[in-house]
């Protein structure tokens, strides 16, 4: 039989399992609530709910909170919350903690088999004895001994560190993982869930094996990390006669210039690099959602790099380019300007009071349209200025190898498309000392069948005529870290944190439709990039996050 326990199932124990699960593939989603879930987690839950989807089972979301003094009710809320959001439906949820008398029992009926023992050893002798392959020297004590010290264990009578309940394994095994590891250890600390009711707590080695046979899981997935304690797990199924599940483990998703572990990630949240867990430049789900993504486009990456064996980084603009390529189909166009210059048409009355229809969807003839009002003063983007125009340098010799872009903007002279509403022809600026105030222009509507000229121009015109429209806040976000592989930079990893990866830009302006927005509405303001509108936002404050830019930018 040696050798051969980890694959076999006895016939009653399967049989058993059968009539539980009626044939059902059973899998389980098991974050520990000692944080916010990342990008990391939605591949585990692609894994486990999607498995389970494709083959007509069910997922469970069960929490595996067994350090009590790393979980919090608020990263068990927030858990199901974004489980929900990802528009996954555990069929139940449950918490390891549900099971800890049992587990206590378990452990009883360990003991008494002579498959674990109380030990005395100080956290830093078991390092070293493990290392050493040397077996503690409690492990051959009395049964009866270990089952007295494991009861006082329980009842509060032994103090922290000074026992805990070890799994007697194989400490002459090649594998680490198989020598002797710690079942139970003493915690004088309340429980989210059970509060007062223990002070001992198992641990993940023993805990996640035994809730996965005692919940009929049948296929228990996990990241490569894992793969070394396979045989523990299903040692300890094997010596309490439980059913035993397939394991398999897949490849942990990590993503450039980000880190992902939930330790780092609440190093940045809690000393303020970050403004909390939902920061947009983060990775946690709550930040890609307050930034504007949609759970689609995480699925979407996560279909697309597969669920493999082998551990790479995923390049930043992959997830870019699905979080763009949703939005591309889903977020209508709107109008407005983050820069704004002014610009008089000066052709047009003072009261001049106007609607022009711009289109939800340009690409699409046959898409809606919102209003915009046209004014005698309109706004246009800064850069789409020039004083002088660029693109008469562009027709003088250049250096060899110099590029030149061409500038389709506006400058004196020169005649631009104003987005929907018509033509205007630049002539003339005005400045106050060496600050340009305002631009003049004389604006034509459209033809028919008119040819254009090739610069298109955003704006924003007054509702009112001699009103300021609305102004908002726009969020620019970059890369959160200078360096692709953070996790190479070793335990310096918060100097390559990178200073501008937040560009708050104040005073952008809007279209009353962009205006009059709701928190997580999303839209493209036109080549600008997609946008979300984000919590923070206040009647007559608003505030918008770009999600991502309209161009791929390959050097992240
Ligand atoms: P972290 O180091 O971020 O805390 P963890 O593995 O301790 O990660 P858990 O809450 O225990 O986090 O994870 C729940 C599930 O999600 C586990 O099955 C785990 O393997 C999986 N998981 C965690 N991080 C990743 C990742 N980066 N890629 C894929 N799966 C992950
Ligand atoms: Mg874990
Ligand atoms: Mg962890």
């Amino acid at each position: 039989e040696r050798g051969q326990w980890h694959l076999s199932n006895s016939r009653e124990k399967l049989a058993e399992h059968l009539k539980a699960t009626g044939g059902k593939v059973i899998t389980r989603f098991p974050p520990e609530p000692n944080g916010y879930l990342h990008i990391g987690h939605a591949k585990a839950m692609f894994v486990d709910f999607g498995y389970a989807e494709n083959v007509g089972g069910e997922c469970i979301l069960r929490f595996d909170d067994t350090n009590p003094e790393a979980e919090k009710q608020e990263y068990i809320d927030h858990i199901e919350d974004i489980v929900g959001w990802m528009g996954y439906k555990p069929s139940k949820v449950t918490h390891s903690a549900h099971y800890f008398q049992q587990l206590y029992e378990y452990a009883v009926k360990l003991i008494e088999t002579g498959n674990a023992f109380v030990d005395h050893q100080t956290a830093e002798e078991v390092k070293l004895y493990r290392e050493e392959r040397r077996p503690s020297p409690w492990r051959n004590r009395p049964v009866q001994e270990s089952l007295k010290l494991f009861e006082d264990m329980r009842a509060g009578l032994i103090d922290e560190g000074k026992a805990c309940l070890r799994m007697k394994m194989d400490h002459k095994n090649e594998n680490y993982n198989m020598f002797d590891l710690v079942a139970y250890r003493i915690k004088f600390m309340p429980h989210p869930i059970t509060g007062e009711a223990w002070c001992i707590y198992p641990t993940y080695d023993y805990t996640h094996c035994l809730v996965d046979a005692i919940e009929n899981i049948t296929h228990s997935l996990c990241t490569l990390e894992f793969e070394s304690r396979r045989a523990s797990y299903y040692w300890l199924l094997h010596v309490l006669g439980t059913y035993k599940p397939l394991v398999w483990e897949y490849a942990r998703l990590g993503i450039t210039y980000n880190v992902l572990s939930k330790r780092k990630l609440k190093k940045l949240v809690t000393e303020g690099h970050v403004s909390g867990w939902d920061d947009p430049r983060l990775l946690t789900l709550a930040g890609l959602r307050r930034r504007g993504a949609r759970p689609q486009a995480i699925k979407n990456m996560c279909r697309e790099i597969g669920i493999t064996r082998n551990e790479t980084e995923i390049p930043l603009h992959k997830l870019d380019y699905h979080i763009r390529a949703d939005l591309d189909t889903a977020a209508e166009r709107v109008l407005a300007v983050l820069k704004p210059l002014k610009l008089v048409l000066t052709n047009l009355p003072e009261d001049y009071s106007h609607t022009v229809e711009a289109k939800l969807f340009p690409s699409n003839p046959d898409s809606g349209t919102y209003p915009v009002p046209l004014s005698r003063v309109v706004y246009i983007e800064e850069t789409d200025f020039k004083e002088a125009d660029p693109d008469k340098a562009l027709k003088a010799p250049g250096r060899p190898g110099e590029k030149k872009e061409k500038f389709f903007g506006m400058a004196p002279g020169k005649e631009c498309v104003l987005k929907y509403a018509g033509l205007v022809m630049c002539t003339g600026l005005r400045k106050e000392g060496d600050k340009l105030v305002e631009v003049h222009g004389e604006f034509q509507p459209l033809k028919a069948g008119q040819k254009l000229p090739k610069g298109v121009l955003s704006w924003v015109g007054q509702a009112t005529p001699g009103r300021e429209p609305p102004r908002f806040e726009a969020r620019l976000y970059d890369r959160l870290f200078n360096t692709a592989s953070v996790a190479d930079t070793g335990e310096d990893w918060l100097e390559d944190l990178n200073p501008k990866s937040l560009i708050t830009v104040e005073g952008a302006m809007a279209t009353p439709r962009l205006a009059a927005a709701a928190v997580g509405d999303k839209f493209q303001l036109e080549r600008l990039g997609f946008f979300c509108v984000d919590p923070d936002s206040m009647p007559g404050k608003l505030v918008i996050n770009r999600t991502c830019t309209l161009k791929a930018d390959y050097n992240k």
